[in-house]
């Protein structure tokens, strides 16, 4: 069956990388509407260095590759996303040591690893899906994994799912109120702008899709 290796990860984090890159601006300018304008400059900033990371030495597995990605995010991104998204892909790296610290991952074991990094997402933040946080864009892309691939789905359409879950995820913050975070100052004038970490998770799980398309 499908199955996912250490150059799997490598490059869906790549593709992450450029996405963000590529999606900077536009980041920091949703973050400028609701918070301190830094979202894309601080999520372009760790991307970069885990990228750097990765290529002075590429780890084993795919475990150990999730824990650089979030050890270095924790240390270059700052702010509130930085000790969140650090968190959400070292708690993915443990659930894949836990599940044997493998050289290939199946769809399966990726899902339970991304369940795994909405936890620790949820465990340090605090929030609820309503809340206008990137856990309105995770919180259902893991949702859609899950079902998708308990119906029976083939992996790529499975990611498909995900990211599209993600995506609409992110557009459904547009109208909430910040509840969490930064945006959450603004109360009611946080309504009617785009949380920006919901857009930066669905531009992470959109690479996960492109990288399984391929
Ligand atoms: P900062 O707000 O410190 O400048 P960033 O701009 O990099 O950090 O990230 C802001 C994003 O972090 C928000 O758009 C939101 O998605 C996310 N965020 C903030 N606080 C929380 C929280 N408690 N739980 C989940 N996500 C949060
Ligand atoms: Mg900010
Ligand atoms: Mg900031």
């Amino acid at each position: 069956g499908f199955e996912m290796d250490t150059a799997f990860f490598a490059a869906w984090i790549e593709e992450s990388a450029r996405s963000v890159a590529a999606g900077k601006e536009r980041l920091t300018d949703l973050d400028a509407a609701i918070g301190d304008a830094d979202h894309g400059s601080n999520l372009d900033r760790g991307f970069t260095a885990v990228v750097r990371a990765l290529a002075v030495k590429e780890p084993d597995t795919p475990a150990a590759l999730l824990t650089v990605v979030g050890t270095t995010l924790i240390r270059k991104v700052g702010g509130a996303s930085g000790p969140l998204y650090g968190t959400a892909f070292r708690e993915m790296g443990r659930a894949l040591g836990d599940l044997g610290d493998t050289a290939e991952v199946s769809p399966g074991e990726l899902c339970a690893a991304l369940e795994a990094g909405l936890a620790g997402v949820r465990r340090l933040g605090s929030a609820a899906e309503g809340d206008k946080t990137m856990v309105d864009a995770l919180a259902p892309a893991v949702r859609a994994l899950r079902r998708a691939l308990e119906e029976g789905s083939e992996p790529r359409e499975a990611a498909a799912a995900a990211a599209a879950a993600a995506r609409e995820g992110a557009e459904a913050t547009i109208p909430m109120r910040a509840r969490r975070g930064r945006a959450s100052y603004l109360g009611e004038r946080s309504v009617g702008h785009e949380d920006p970490g919901a857009a930066s998770t669905a531009l992470i799980l959109t690479a996960l899709h492109t990288v399984a398309a391929r």
